[in-house]
């Protein structure tokens, strides 16, 4: 749809990388619309994950007997950034935007082995950030280490007149992250809903060793319960369609990128040109989103879905409320899989549920980062992922680069 499109000025976060002399190497692949968890449906191609070609994955590879070898034989990044974070995993750039709604940014950082890091709601200007749903959609940021997220969210922050969600600077610049050498002051929650059957055991493990590593140096570690996560994914499901139908609708072949030469009617002109220009992912979530604010159908999913994401955002207050400092839960189910699993029909349902750990900090607005932890038995990255109170990303950041 926006192909050859450029546009006429530059998005906030450009712009302010820009002032502070960062030189910016170009624009990455990444699904449609930022709508996806794989990075599979660019126009561009899919994103192939650079740890697909690491010694020790090649290795095991060779010694699984199912394993197919030939050209699609590699692994996807996750999504929807992931061409963000190949970039920043082959060492092509320092950092990498992102764009996170319900996990793109954590996703694909977890599966390259890269800190994934999505601000709180309000702390980046989305000015310039094509929107996917409005109030869920955040900048992210892709970097190497702890150190250097914080550094780029150091320019990065603060309030822009063009974006009125974006509060008044609570970041003194530059942002310049302690070493926090005493975790015995912190609470640690762990979400108990977190623990859901399709967790890979090995990513399980992590987990609670990492849990273990805080207690052990005298943080306080606690169960909690965050009830309505297991709503997240079909709330998010009506709430990001809605936005989607509403969102897409600007682009209509008159004003900017594609338009289909038909001259029957202008009618005819619209579908013609969103038929050709959007994948089917896209002009799936128009029909949903369409179908979802119908009339008829408004209080019984639209607003209905946004009573349950205050829900879901209720849960997370409630936990800091009970002195958590800092929640610690998995970023994805599992680690990265071969291009040729994930594309199979029956893996959508799956691909939607990747998301779970992920969605519900944005249905809060929440701060969150995925770090990554260690290598699993195949030799691929695994990432855990702390959430932090609203506007506590410093803290949220000197927690995570402890835990390095
Ligand atoms: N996977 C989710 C979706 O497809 C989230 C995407 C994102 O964070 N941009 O909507």
């Amino acid at each position: 749809m926006l192909k050859g499109y450029v546009p006429p000025y530059n998005a906030t976060v450009v712009q302010k990388l820009l002032d502070q002399g960062a030189l910016l190497m170009g624009k990455t692949n990444l699904d449609e619309f930022a709508m996806g968890s794989g990075s599979t449906d660019g126009v561009f191609g899919p994103v192939k994950n650079p740890w697909s070609y690491s010694k020790q994955y090649r290795e095991k590879r060779k010694q699984n007997p199912h394993s197919k070898s030939g050209d699609s034989d590699w692994l996807i990044t996750g999504g929807s950034s992931g061409g963000s974070a190949a970039a920043v995993s082959a060492f092509t750039c320092y950092a990498a935007l992102g764009s996170d709604t319900g996990g793109s940014t954590r996703n694909p950082a977890a599966h390259c082995g890269l800190v994934g890091f999505k601000p709180s709601y309000g702390l980046v200007s989305r000015h310039g950030l094509i929107p996917l749903v409005n109030s869920m959609d955040v900048p992210g940021i892709l970097t190497r280490c702890v150190d250097d997220a914080a550094m780029v969210l150091g320019v990065l922050a603060g309030h822009d007149p063009k974006d009125s969600t974006t509060v008044h600077d609570p970041i003194n610049k530059p942002l310049v992250l302690s070493s926090l050498a005493d975790v015995s002051k912190l609470c640690i929650g762990i979400p108990k809903e977190y623990l859901v059957p399709e967790l890979s055991s090995e990513i399980q493990s992590l987990w609670s060793r990492a849990a273990d590593l805080f207690e052990s140096e005298g943080a306080k570690v606690i169960e909690v319960s965050l009830p309505h996560t297991s709503y997240s994914i079909v709330c998010y499901h009506v709430l990001c369609t809605s936005e989607v139908a509403s969102n897409m609708a600007r682009f209509d072949g008159l004003q900017y990128g594609h338009r289909c030469d038909i001259d029957v009617s202008t009618e005819a002109m619209y579908a013609a040109t969103r038929r050709e220009g959007f994948n089917d992912v896209v002009r799936g979530r128009i029909l949903s989103g369409n179908f979802f604010l119908l009339k008829e159908n408004y209080e019984n999913y639209f607003v209905k879905a946004q009573k349950v994401r205050r829900l879901i955002a209720n849960d997370f207050v409630n936990a800091f409320n009970s002195g958590v400092d800092v929640l610690l839960t998995p970023t994805t189910l599992s680690e990265a899989v071969p291009y040729l699993e994930f594309i199979k029909e029956d893996n959508r349902t799956r691909s939607a549920q990747d998301d779970i750990f992920t969605q519900p900090v944005n249905m809060a607005g929440l701060p969150a980062v995925s770090i990554p932890v260690a290598l699993s038995n195949q030799g691929l990255p695994i990432g855990l992922q702390f959430i932090g109170r609203a506007f506590y990303d410093q803290q949220l950041l000197t927690v995570a680069k402890w835990f390095e």
